[in-house]
């Protein structure tokens, strides 16, 4: 028998890949699960860990893909490629419903927030300097581990080369101005994991910070349409942000877009940095790196979201939205008075449960799934200050049952 040669490439591989954390979270809480279903003979399971709207999509964004789907089925009204930043149509919809002060050319439609949140460190060198939440949405530090933004991963399972901002009960969950000098902040409100939106007063300091310090804010709002009390709901909200604050945002999770897909970020033209002599707009550069690298999204989801602003769509929207308010509501009280240390909920789809004293993250996520076949998701799994807690979301259904069972514990 001929023995078979291996050949190996020797291209170059990304080595900054080699520095992600070996465990993807929901790869792992997925494997745990299933050895957990193998060895208990199928309880039935209520899933809290979930980040994605129950659906379904309203009606006026049916109706809407419909009809655009139909205008592309015809030669007289056929569309094909579209502008890289969005339609005029939903870029003018979103300046008016959701701003006061920004124009529809500081808008530019994307396939969602994740891609924007993700690459527009890309505009940026990598020797900046940055500051992220800890805990925070994981794309914020692996993104710029892939980039090469980091050194490798400590013992203490944080980055070095990240200015980690720690968001704890003792600063009710507002990340503070650290003494060494950032460039580049990631903030995100209200925050995923911990459902705490940032106040007025956080963001005017971070505003302030960045004017003085001449930095730059990404601001990942994607929860914005489920606050509840007075925080702001854009960064822009803040005098001078416009200066220096870039806001992303989404249609995924106020609207149920986890599968259709479209969001938005907007750059103001105010927005300038100063680098080796020159004046640089950063809504050039994006606007430059998109003309290069996306053809934009698809009409009909275009139309889809535009559908959104429509007084029939806002009525749906606001509907949609309420239902899972009310389902995080109604954990909240439930977890208090059950005797937990829960936070958020309040303005966002998501709480932020207490372990028990001395238990860790992934510890109280076994004992829950055990003892009640809850899933959660442990709060380690967004950082390392996340430990000590565990996220539960009110996207699912099961809220009621999922207390009792809970209640069922002691
Ligand atoms: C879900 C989520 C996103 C991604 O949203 P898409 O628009 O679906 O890509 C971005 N940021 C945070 C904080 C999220 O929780």
């Amino acid at each position: 028998m001929n023995k078979e040669i291996i050949l190996f490439a020797m291209t170059k591989i990304n080595h900054h890949f080699q520095k992600l954390s070996k465990e993807d979270l929901f790869q792992e809480i997925e494997k745990r699960v299933a050895a957990y279903k193998e060895k208990a003979s199928t309880p039935h399971l209520l899933n809290l860990s979930v980040g994605d709207p129950a659906g379904p999509l309203c009606p006026s964004v049916i109706d809407a893909l419909t009809a655009a789907s139909k205008e592309l089925g015809d030669k007289n009204t056929f569309r094909g490629y579209g502008p890289s930043n969005g339609y005029l149509f939903l870029r003018e919809k979103i300046a008016q419903n959701e701003y006061k002060n920004i124009s529809a050319d500081e808008i530019f439609i994307s396939d969602g927030a994740s891609s924007d949140i993700s690459n527009l460190q890309e505009i940026f060198s990598i020797d900046n300097r940055l500051a992220i939440p800890d805990p925070s949405y994981p794309a914020y530090v692996d993104v710029n581990v892939m980039a090469g933004r980091t050194r490798p991963l400590l013992k203490t399972g944080k980055y070095g080369g990240i200015t980690y901002l720690p968001c704890t009960e003792e600063n009710n969950f507002q990340p503070e101005i650290p003494n060494a000098q950032v460039d580049l902040i990631y903030l995100s409100s209200p925050c995923n994991p911990t459902g705490v939106a940032l106040t007025k007063e956080t963001l005017t300091e971070w505003v302030n910070y960045a004017k003085k310090n001449h930095a730059v804010i990404l601001f990942d709002g994607t929860y914005e349409s489920f606050i509840t009390s007075t925080a702001p709901r854009s960064i822009y909200e803040i005098e001078g942000a416009k200066q220096v604050a870039i806001e992303v945002r989404s249609f995924s999770k106020s609207a149920g877009f986890t599968g259709l897909r479209c969001g938005y970020t907007v750059i103001p033209h105010e927005l300038k940095v100063q680098d080796a002599g020159a004046i640089h707009s950063l809504h050039a550069l994006w606007k430059r790196r998109l003309e290069t690298k996306s053809n934009g999204v698809s009409y009909p989801v275009q139309k889809a979201a535009a559908a959104l602003f429509t007084v029939e769509g806002k009525k749906e929207m606001k509907e949609m939205i309420a239902t899972y308010q009310e389902r995080a509501k109604t954990l909240l009280e439930g977890l208090k008075s059950l005797g937990y240390t829960v936070y958020g909920g309040v303005d966002s789809p998501y709480i932020w449960c207490k372990t028990p004293p001395k238990i860790h993250s992934w510890e109280f996520f076994n004992f829950l799934l055990e003892n009640t076949h809850i899933i959660s998701i442990p709060g380690v799994g967004f950082g390392m200050g996340g430990d000590g807690y565990i996220r539960l979301s009110a996207f699912a259904e099961p809220v009621i049952e999922s207390l009792t069972r809970i209640k069922n514990l002691a």
